[in-house]
């Protein structure tokens, strides 16, 4: 039976962890891969992603618990060798709500010298 954890011939991250797609990478255990984002939105950019195909945060299961905690526990010590050693912004983008575009599970950590702007637009109305 072909679970979702299983890796994903037409998915972009799949094929960056099996080193199809080249990528900047930052970091790489037997299970998690860390690279630049292609697009960064702040002088440091970088994520995060189980090498594993795990489709969002929503479909994550407690045997992935540590996993993810591996995961959280990296970015200090990267964030800190990449440029951002006096703090940072995880941010895990998650479905069409949460405007999700590449349907792997990953980890932005987003920072820079400068502190970065709100984590949200001010709400109107
Ligand atoms: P999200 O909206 O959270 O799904 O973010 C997807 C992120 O993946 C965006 O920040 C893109 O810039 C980034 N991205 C897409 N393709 C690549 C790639 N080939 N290498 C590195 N980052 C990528
Ligand atoms: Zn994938």
């Amino acid at each position: 039976m072909l679970r979702d954890t299983d890796a994903m011939d037409d998915c972009i991250f799949c094929r960056i962890a099996k080193g199809e797609i080249p990528s900047r990478k930052v970091y790489e255990d037997s299970e998690i891969l860390g690279f630049q984002d292609i697009n960064p939105q702040s002088p440091v950019h970088f994520m995060l992603i189980p090498k594993r195909h795990i489709a969002s945060l929503a479909e994550v299961k407690s045997e992935d618990a540590g996993m993810l905690g591996r995961m959280l526990a990296l970015t200090g010590r990267l964030a800190s060798e990449q440029g951002s050693p006096d703090g940072y912004r995880t941010i895990i983008n998650t479905g069409r709500i949460g405007h999700q575009d590449v349907m792997h599970l990953h980890i932005h950590i987003i920072g820079g010298p400068q502190p970065l702007g709100r984590m949200l637009p001010k709400a109107t109305g």
